[in-house]
């Protein structure tokens, strides 16, 4: 999608602070952080949100899901992270490229 933040992120066109990639998704920090660690993961291929996926986007998803304790211990979370999703307007989704927000006070 040519005007999404989080394809041209993903694209390296708009800069962010990357924490995880690998060739199906991209993790990087929020640039307007509500909690001392706040990452949103991505998936590399657009789509709106959760509510737009596909039969086909199952194992990206699960794959992303555990993906989540392991980039979280890595940002200083072993000891617990909350994780959100928002899907529409409705669910206060303000980017409309699927994210996972990780968010945790390292202790
Ligand atoms: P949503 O409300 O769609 O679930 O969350 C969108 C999130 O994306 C927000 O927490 C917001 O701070 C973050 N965000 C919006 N634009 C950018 C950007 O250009 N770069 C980064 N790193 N985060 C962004
Ligand atoms: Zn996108």
């Amino acid at each position: 999608m040519t005007d999404c933040i989080f394809c041209k992120i993903a694209t390296k066109e708009i800069p962010a602070t990357v924490v995880y990639e690998d060739g199906e998704m991209l993790c990087f920090k929020d640039i307007n952080p509500a909690a001392p660690v706040h990452l949103l993961l991505v998936p590399k291929e657009h789509f709106d949100s959760l509510a737009h996926a596909q039969p086909e986007h199952e194992p990206l998803l699960g794959k992303m899901m555990m993906k989540v304790p392991k980039i979280a211990e890595a940002a200083g979370l072993a000891g617990g992270f909350k994780t959100q999703i928002n899907t529409g307007k409705g669910g206060g989704q303000e980017v409309f490229h699927l994210h996972i927000h990780i968010l945790g006070r390292p202790v």
